[in-house]
C-alpha cells in the first residue's frame, strides 16, 4: 500500500451512508401469473443493497471501512449485521430498528434469465439525521464517503453535508436514479458516478456509446460536480471533469461474463478504496484499475460473492 495513502490507523477511511438488502432468490423454469403458484427449483438468501455491496468491495480491497446504516432487530438484520464483520467492516454504527424489517429484495428469476423483483426498503429507510450525528465521528475523520439512493434522499444530502464541510471527498451514485433528483446532489458530490441507463434517467439523453455518455457527463457536470464518471457495462467508463473538460473513455477487459449484477457496486467500491488510499494517483488510473476490479466481479455468480479479494488480484493493482 503507497505510504502517502496511508490513513490514520483508528480512523475508517471509506465509510458507506447507505442500504443494506437481503436478497431472497427463487429459481423457477418460468415466471408465474397472477394468482398462480409454481415450484421452484433453487432457493438462495444473498447479502445486497447497494450501499453494502461497495462498502464490502472497498474492505476487500483492503480499506477501512465503516457502514452506516439500519437494519431491522430481526434474523435477517442479525445476520447481515454478521455478514459485515466477516468482511471487516466496522458496525459501530450499523443499527437494528424494531420499527421495521430489514430490507428486502424477492426476486424470482426464470431459466431464460427473465426476473419479477419486488424491493422493500423496510429498516434502509428508517436511518434518519440522528443517526448521523450518533455516526459523525466517523464520517467527519474519513477520507471518501459514499452515498447512493436506497435510503431516504433527506438522510442521504445531510450525510454528504456532514463529509463536505468536514473536508472529506464524496463520492455519489445517484442509484436508483429518479429523473426529479434535487439538484444539491450534484454540488455535493466531489465525484458522480452512476451507469448508462441511470445517466439516461437523469439527463434524458439516449446514452449507448461512449461518444453520448461524454454527451450526458458533460449535461451532469454542468448541474455542479466537478467529476462525473458514467459506467459503461463491457465499454468500461467515461470521465469528465472540471479540470480536464475534454470526455476520456476507459475501456476495460474482455472477459467472459457469467453475472454482471451488482458490476456497478464492485467499480464504485473499488473507486473509493483508491480515491481514499491512493490520492495522488491520476483519476484515470483508478478508473482503469476500477474496471479491471469489477471485471473480475463479473466472471463469478452472485452480488457480493463475485467480489474479489486483495490476495487474489495481480500486485499491480496496489
Ligand atoms: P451496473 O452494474 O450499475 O449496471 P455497469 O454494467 O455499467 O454497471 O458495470 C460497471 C462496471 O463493471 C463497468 O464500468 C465495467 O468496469 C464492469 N463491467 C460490467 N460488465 C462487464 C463486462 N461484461 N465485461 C467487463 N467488465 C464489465
Amino acid at each position: 500500500m503507497a505510504a502517502s495513502g496511508e490513513p490514520g490507523r483508528r480512523w475508517p477511511a471509506v465509510v458507506v451512508v447507505g442500504s443494506c438488502m437481503t436478497d431472497l432468490v427463487s429459481l423457477t423454469s418460468r415466471l408465474p401469473k397472477t394468482g398462480e403458484t409454481i415450484h421452484g427449483h433453487k432457493f438462495f438468501i444473498g447479502f445486497g443493497g447497494k450501499g453494502a455491496n461497495q462498502c464490502v468491495q472497498a474492505a476487500r480491497l483492503g480499506a477501512k471501512t465503516s457502514m452506516v446504516c439500519k437494519v431491522g432487530k430481526d434474523s435477517f438484520g442479525n445476520d447481515y449485521i454478521e455478514n459485515l464483520k466477516q468482511n471487516g467492516i466496522s458496525t459501530e454504527f450499523t443499527y437494528q430498528t424494531q420499527d421495521a424489517a430489514t430490507g428486502t429484495a424477492s426476486i424470482i428469476v426464470d431459466d431464460e434469465g427473465q426476473n419479477i423483483i419486488v424491493i422493500v426498503a423496510g429498516a434502509n429507510l428508517f436511518l434518519n439525521t440522528e443517526d448521523l450525528r450518533k455516526a459523525a465521528s466517523v464520517i467527519s475523520r474519513a477520507k471518501v464517503m459514499i452515498c447512493q439512493l436506497e435510503i431516504t434522499p433527506a438522510t442521504s444530502l445531510e450525510a454528504l453535508t456532514m463529509a463536505r464541510s468536514n473536508g472529506v471527498r464524496t463520492l455519489f451514485n445517484p442509484a436508483p436514479a429518479a429523473a426529479d433528483l434535487d439538484p444539491q446532489f450534484y454540488a455535493l458530490s466531489d465525484v458522480f458516478c452512476c451507469n448508462e441507463s441511470e445517466a439516461e434517467i437523469l439527463t434524458g439523453l439516449t446514452v449507448g456509446s461512449a461518444a453520448e455518455a461524454g454527451q450526458a457527463a458533460s449535461v451532469l457536470l454542468e448541474r455542479g460536480c466537478p467529476v462525473a464518471i458514467i459506467t459503461l457495462g463491457a465499454g468500461g467508463c467515461v470521465v469528465l471533469s472540471q479540470k480536464e473538460p475534454v470526455p476520456k473513455h476507459i475501456p476495460t477487459e474482455r472477459v467472459k461474463a457469467v453475472d454482471t449484477t451488482g458490476a456497478g457496486d464492485s467499480f464504485v467500491g473499488a473507486l473509493a478504496f483508491y480515491l481514499a488510499y491512493y490520492p495522488d494517483m491520476p483519476l484515470e488510473e483508478m478508473l482503469r484499475r476500477a474496471n479491471c476490479i469489477a471485471a473480475v466481479s463479473v466472471q463469478a455468480a452472485g452480488t457480493q460473492s463475485s467480489y474479489p479479494h486483495k490476495k487474489d488480484l495481480p500486485l499491480t493493482l496496489f
